[in-house]
């Protein structure tokens, strides 16, 4: 059977940063998927090719904090992913204003964040797009990552899609900076300001340009002093600021406590080599001290 056959294709669950999701039923195990269409460009066979290789190499990215990639195959053009399906993400539950996320809900939910980041990073493999409509939710409640590596197979997600301007939100200030090579830390950053999103139920640094967005995160933690930050003054779109003063951040965030507000200071580092990682965060205090994470199965989520 051709693998286009082993789908019945439902309705469109949306367009995304690369192209149309469907949702379709795997007649091979009666399963629920999302397959996700994504275009390719037409003259650029080689590419194809590499692409297809390199999804390949994400189907092994096996963990139950990882949407499962289930199936990759090219049709008309178009590279066709197979994943499990999700109910809900994170962003829905952020938004649900008849949601109550107590501490215990949030520090849950960033723990399964910093679990999938943990697992990808020891494989070396970086998400760069994290945001919360990244983060979907299953039926018992586990929180999975979803479109790990996709960004480095296909390019940065352009951003013709409006709703995509809000990954900026999520960026690094290395990124933001223009930085060619970075690492893991750009994921935990994005975490760190889903963490804060979380805190506030909005998003907390909501920059509606590059250079806003930089704004936005010197407003909040005060300009980076060179000493902070040694290799900032060498990155390619690095330009002198004029000094300004962070805010405390327990006036930012003043339900947090001291254990959150030290993690997610730790995570809100300037200095992606100095930023803690996304294991150390998982050894954090935070984790240990009480009230205990909610069970998954018992978050609250949208009706
Ligand atoms: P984006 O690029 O903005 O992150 P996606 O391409 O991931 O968007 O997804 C587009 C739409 O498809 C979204 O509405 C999302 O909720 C839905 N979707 C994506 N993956 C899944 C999945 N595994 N299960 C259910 N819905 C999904």
């Amino acid at each position: 059977k051709r693998a286009v056959d082993r789908y019945l294709k439902r309705e469109v669950l949306g367009e995304g940063t690369y192209g149309v999701v469907y949702k379709a039923i795997d007649t091979k195990t009666t399963q629920v998927v999302a397959i996700k269409k994504i275009r390719l460009g037409k003259q650029k066979e080689g590419v194809n090719f590499t692409a297809l290789r390199e999804i390949k190499l994400l189907k092994e990215l096996k963990d139950p904090t990882i949407i499962e990639l289930i199936d990759v195959f090219p049709h008309k053009g178009n590279l066709h992913l197979v994943f499990e399906f999700m109910e809900t993400d994170l962003e829905a539950v952020i938004r649900d204003r008849n949601i109550f996320l107590s501490p215990a809900d949030i520090k849950s939910y960033i723990q399964m964040t910093l679990k999938g980041l943990a697992f990808c990073h020891k494989k070396w493999v970086l998400h760069r797009d994290m945001k919360p409509n990244n983060l979907l939710i299953g039926p018992h409640g586990q929180l999975k990552l979803a479109d790990f590596g996709l960004a480095r197979i296909f390019g940065s997600p352009d951003r013709r899609f409006t709703h995509q301007v809000f990954a900026r939100w999520y960026r690094a200030p290395e990124l933001l900076f223009g930085a060619k090579q970075y690492g893991p830390g750009v994921d935990v950053w994005a975490a760190a300001c889903i963490f804060a999103e979380l805190l506030l139920r909005r998003p907390f640094l909501q920059g509606n340009s590059d250079i806003d967005q930089l704004g936005k995160i010197f407003a909040a933690f005060g300009t980076p002093k060179p000493s902070q930050w040694n290799d900032m003054v060498h990155l390619p779109d690095y330009v002198e600021y004029q000094y300004v003063p962070g805010q405390p951040l327990k006036t930012l965030f003043p339900t947090a406590t001291e254990d959150c507000l030290d993690l997610l200071s730790k995570m809100f580092t300037y200095d992606p080599k100095a930023r803690i990682s996304a294991q150390q965060a998982l050894e954090h205090r935070y984790f240990s001290s009480g009230p205990p994470p909610t069970e998954p199965a018992l978050l609250p989520r949208p009706a």
